[in-house]
């Protein structure tokens, strides 16, 4: 490889990690606490033919805040100069709680979301059919004598619940 070639590869690099740096930057527009890093909603950064190329995975397929989120990835990484950006949305493999940092759930708890029980709250009936068996932490007092309010809460992510001890209500941050 030509020391051209090999330095215009590592330029490239370092391009395609600012990237990634920059997306990183962009928050939730319903959690402003949580970027879409803490999400694990940023899948990908990349940069390749003069473009900067970031992929994004929904946290939810209706959630009305992908597009925002999107348009806020676009705005960020042209204000850094990248005249070229390209913004995917990747479906599949689909997003899940697990991908969610121990920083982002944290951050949830401290604005007053409890945070999602991810896979461990997975469990199998006799029949071998996976139920969802929910137990939400309530992020005010930690108890777990909770009650779901509505399934829909301020956003099509999150449902509304109740604490029995303390009496707060506060949003859940959907398991998928
Ligand atoms: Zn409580």
């Amino acid at each position: 490889m030509s020391a051209v070639a090999k330095s215009q590869l590592s330029r490239e690099h370092s391009l395609a990690e600012r990237v990634w740096k920059i997306a990183a930057t962009v928050c939730d527009p319903e959690v402003p606490v949580l970027t879409i890093e803490d999400l694990g909603v940023l899948r990908e950064a990349d940069f390749a033919d003069g473009t900067a190329k970031v992929t994004l995975t929904p946290t939810y397929s209706g959630c009305p805040a992908m597009d925002t989120m999107k348009a806020d990835v676009e705005s960020a990484l042209k204000a850094e100069g990248f005249d070229k950006v390209e913004v995917k949305m990747a479906l599949a493999p689909a997003w899940t709680t697990d991908w969610m940092s121990e920083e982002g759930k944290q951050k949830l708890s401290e604005f007053g979301i409890a945070p999602p029980t991810g896979r461990a709250a997975l469990g199998r009936t006799a029949q071998g059919k996976v139920s969802l068996s929910l137990q939400v932490k309530c992020p005010h007092c930690g108890s777990l004598n909770t009650k779901e309010l509505t399934r829909f809460g301020s956003t099509s992510c999150k449902a509304l619940y109740s604490c029995n001890a303390c009496q707060e209500p506060f949003d859940y941050f959907k398991v998928h």
